[in-house]
């Protein structure tokens, strides 16, 4: 099979970079989001439809967050076209769409800029560098801007600095704004606003789910291990996403099991039992809205302490909690703290017994999530040190796709949705060949939203690997005293 090297990643030749032509509809073109709804728009304070005037009011509203965010100010104006941004993009890499390199992405916002905010614009009013903000362009931003998962890896490579992640985020919340949103988001959204959760899941659905893993955890041990419910006064509230309640569940047990090993009392809130925030993939507002909702919780049940579980972008947004929802202090620990963080800790204090030859069956690589390993600081090594302690074959990828330079799944940023397939599968290839390279057949990741893509794309690149989280090994090493 002939191999090339691109952008420090090995690619099978036979593997298309322009297409994936197995999953495209040509029905529905399978790259662009379908359009929000006016019954998930309502609810969650955005116009149900395109604003009237919306041309001028978008170019006020751009006016607005360049006067708000200096930074996206400094953004537009300090490109120097270089280009080492145009083929770090997963996007790019995946579907050779030059509207997908990063540079090529910020073009379609600075484009606009220059017309409205700069001498430029105002001087040379038919540049074809100044562009009208009209049907054609909101277009590609709808477009583009959803093809773009936040993931910030161009932005270790720019020597500017430029974040297209913030860009990308200005653009949407400009959008939004309008009343242009993606159905996906919105929905989810909307859905945590009612239930909780981003599944959408009714209290009593997860009260029962609790209870139907405490039945399996009683047939797996012999051991009555709680997975307990709005218990008041528990020592930890633990924010999962809330697919780890019914679709990661082995990562939902390795926690369970982690906290009855370790001593330690917690809870699950059906008020808000979800980490994952997908307010930051459409506007502040929501955003901030949905992360308010973790400190109420906790105060309402009177935790000492909240550890948010295994999700990229919830640690995120998590990370970010004294900025957008105020103080910590009526907590014993007053600072965002992840479940990774906490079980390493336990680890390196002895409090468990963990056998790892528990896990010889596996051949275990680790993604960092890049929300994880980007846009927080701490939690490259904790998650690597549990997998250290509870497995003998652990084998890294290559470095220039690890840690700060890891690569997206291809299916975060608010495009898990069905009709984005085929750009979740051509943006997940750089990191699949990365995964296939090291002969691995489990893929450790702490991030619900990588373990769903990954599902699908590790079996579309034929990788022979599986995904799953980090407490999943956990749960295999751990011995639990009778
Ligand atoms: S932030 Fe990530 S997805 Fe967006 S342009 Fe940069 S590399 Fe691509
Ligand atoms: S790397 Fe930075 S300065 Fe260079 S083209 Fe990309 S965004 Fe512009
Ligand atoms: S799903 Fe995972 S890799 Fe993809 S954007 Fe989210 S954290 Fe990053």
């Amino acid at each position: 099979m002939k191999r090339k090297v691109y952008n420090e990643v090995i690619y099978d030749e036979q593997t298309p970079l322009l297409n994936v032509p197995e999953l495209v509809d040509n029905k529905t073109s399978n790259t662009v989001c379908f359009k929000s709804k006016a019954k998930d728009m309502e609810p969650i304070n955005l116009p149900t439809e395109r604003v009237p005037d919306w041309q001028n009011k978008a170019v006020e509203l751009f006016g607005e967050m360049l006067d708000k965010y200096k930074g996206l100010r400094l953004f537009m104006d300090s490109c120097v076209r270089c280009g080492s941004c145009s083929d770090k993009c997963h996007y790019f890499l995946g579907t050779g769409d030059p509207k997908n390199m990063p540079v090529s992405r910020q073009e379609l916002m600075r484009s606009v800029y220059r017309k409205y905010f700069t001498m430029q614009g105002k001087i040379f009013k038919n540049s074809k560098d100044c562009v009208a903000f009209d049907d054609n362009i909101l277009k590609d931003w709808f477009t583009y801007f959803y093809q773009c998962s936040e993931c910030r890896r161009c932005c270790v490579f720019c020597p500017q600095g430029i974040d297209t992640a913030e860009v990308t985020m200005a653009a949407r919340e400009i959008m939004a704004r309008l009343g242009v949103g993606t159905k996906y988001v919105t929905e989810v959204v909307h859905k945590v606003y009612t239930t909780g959760n981003n599944l959408g899941i009714w209290a009593p659905a997860w009260i029962d789910n609790c209870k139907f893993l405490e039945e399996e955890l009683i047939e797996e041990t012999g051991l009555k291990i709680p997975l307990p419910v709005d218990v008041n006064g528990a020592e930890v509230l633990l924010v999962p996403p809330s697919a780890d309640n019914f679709v990661n569940t082995n990562t939902m047990l390795g926690y369970a099991k982690m906290f009855y090993a370790a001593g330690v009392s917690w809870t699950t809130s059906t008020f808000c039992n979800e980490g994952g925030n997908f307010g930051m993939f459409l506007n502040y507002h929501n955003y901030k809205t949905i992360n308010n909702r973790i400190l109420k919780a906790a105060r309402d049940l009177n935790v000492k302490y909240i550890l948010w579980g295994e999700c990229g972008h919830a640690w995120r947004a998590g990370y970010m909690t004294r900025t957008l929802s105020g103080s910590m202090d009526f907590l014993t620990v007053k600072y965002p703290k992840h479940v990774c963080q906490f079980t390493n800790e336990m680890i390196k204090k002895g409090a468990f017994k963990l056998d790892k030859t528990a896990n010889d069956h596996l051949k275990v690589t680790y993604h960092d999530p890049c929300n994880v390993a980007r846009a927080t600081t701490g939690m490259l090594e904790p998650p690597r040190d549990i997998i250290r302690a509870t497995c003998n074959n652990f084998k890294e990828m290559h470095p220039d796709t690890t840690r700060e330079k890891t690569f997206c799944c291809g299916g975060g940023g608010g495009m898990l949705a069905d009709e984005l397939m085929s750009m979740r599968m051509a943006g997940s290839k750089p990191r699949c060949m990365a995964v296939k390279a090291t002969g691995a057949n489990y893929l450790a990741t702490p991030c619900a939203i990588c373990k769903a893509n990954f599902g699908e794309s590790l079996k579309f690149w034929d990788t022979g690997a599986v995904v799953g989280g980090v407490h999943d090994l956990l749960s295999n090493a751990l011995i639990l005293n009778h």
